[in-house]
């Protein structure tokens, strides 16, 4: 191990154990010199998220008590376990998505798993049937991930952005997807995987913080509170734009790559 491997894995460490040991919404105003994080260096991970938060009425806006809902809302969510965090996804009524929707689409897979694709929101048929991509990008995503020697629930898990599905498909709002942000979060922190690969546009920019397009994001190395994000074409679109299969098998490979030997 190098020096820099040492330094970068101490750092994806030290965020796990923020982590874990606090949650991350609890505090308005990041400290960081409580977080035990040299500023610099959570510059590259929480400080991204707060910037978000910022423009959903987070640190830096005036707080009133619909801030304090919403933060006691997240800081409840990012402490709870599996089940409970899957119970609260299947009675969540914090966005309209919920009247519209006919089954929750929390995630599923391994809670265990190395891997874990991020999706956008359920279709139509991950709505009738609450599992994530069973439809036609369903089977193409199952035949990425076996063309990597992956099996759908085998050291793979599999969520969205949003958990309940956009009318008509279209994209999650800003709203939406604030609302939805914490269960992801703490799917990931339960998790903790060693790989994320971001499928599209809305998990890729929702993740990342960020509105570069799929195109300029690909082939790079990102990171998601120390966790390393690769980002590819999602499934529905490469079975619209078949010339861009060639460059997911790109990207696969790269993941495949970054997993054997994640830091650089
Ligand atoms: N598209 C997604 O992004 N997620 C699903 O679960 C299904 C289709």
């Amino acid at each position: 191990m190098t020096v820099a491997d040492n330094s970068r894995q101490g750092r994806r460490n030290a965020i796990l154990r923020e982590l874990g040991l606090s949650p991350l919404w609890r505090t308005r105003i990041p400290k960081p010199e409580s977080a035990g994080i040299p500023p610099g260096e959570r510059d590259k991970t929480f400080v991204d998220t707060g910037a978000a938060v910022a423009d959903l009425g987070g640190p830096g806006s005036p707080i009133s008590s619909t801030d304090d809902m919403r933060d006691d809302r997240r800081s409840r969510i990012l402490g709870m376990p599996w089940d409970e965090l899957e119970r609260s996804v299947e009675g969540c009524v914090a966005c309209s998505l919920c009247k519209s929707r006919t089954r929750t689409v929390f995630g599923v897979g391994d809670r265990n798993a190395d891997w874990l694709c991020v999706g956008e929101g359920p279709g139509a048929q991950e709505d009738a049937t609450g599992e994530p991509f069973v439809g036609q990008a369903g089977k193409l995503l199952d035949n990425m991930l076996a063309a990597i020697s992956l099996k759908r629930g085998l050291n793979v898990y599999i969520a969205n952005v949003v958990k309940c599905r956009p009318p008509e498909n279209r994209n999650p709002t800003l709203e939406e997807a604030y609302q939805c942000e914490p269960y992801l979060m703490r799917q990931i922190e339960l998790m903790k995987p060693k790989l994320i690969v971001a499928l599209g546009k809305v998990a890729a920019q929702n993740l990342l913080r960020t509105d570069a397009s799929v195109g300029s994001l690909r082939g790079k190395l990102h990171w998601y509170c120390g966790i390393p994000v690769i980002v590819t074409y999602h499934p529905a679109y490469l079975l619209r734009t078949l010339p861009a299969k060639a460059k997911a098998w790109e990207d696969l490979c790269f993941a495949h790559r970054t997993m054997e030997s994640p830091e650089p």
